[in-house]
């Protein structure tokens, strides 16, 4: 199992047992489905553009799997729902630059939030697609609503 800091450790459980904002939502501009066979996480995500295409209206997802995968989902809808595609921008590589750090990082609350917490998910390489799926998820749907305008 893996050593998380009880500070941190807290925090993911906190969002895999209260998870922010899950449930699909309709209507809709993209949606996305990602899994992750290796873990057997499954995530839907769907996005809701602004007329502009420069901002998420809505984001909404629904998820199974582990609570490391469970946990991401809530953190990334706290952090981007209602947000500018470059704010996702922003934090979606934050995170990826993160998890690919092997731990070696110092990520920025002010961009991340609760995502933070997943700094040392990033020493097990095995469980780092189970963090990133919500994410890369999300990145697909924005694509999708951007390419149905
Ligand atoms: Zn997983």
């Amino acid at each position: 199992i893996m050593q998380l800091s009880n500070m941190y450790q807290e925090v993911i459980l906190d969002h895999y047992k209260t998870p922010r904002g899950k449930g699909l939502q309709s209507p809709f501009g993209g949606e996305a489905h990602h899994v992750n066979p290796t873990c057997g996480d499954e995530i839907t995500v769907r996005v809701l553009l602004s007329d502009d295409g420069k901002t998420i209206k809505k984001i909404s997802y629904d998820s199974t799997g582990c609570s490391i995968s469970q946990a991401s989902a809530s953190i990334m809808f706290e952090q981007v729902d209602g947000k500018s595609i470059e704010d996702f921008d922003k934090a979606s590589n934050e995170f990826l630059a993160m998890m690919q750090s092997k731990g070696i990082f110092e990520p920025n609350e002010d961009i991340l939030g609760d995502g933070i917490s997943m700094i040392g998910v990033a020493q097990y390489p095995a469980r780092i697609k189970c963090a990133l799926l919500s994410w890369m998820a999300a990145k697909d749907a924005i694509i999708r609503a951007n390419g149905e305008k």
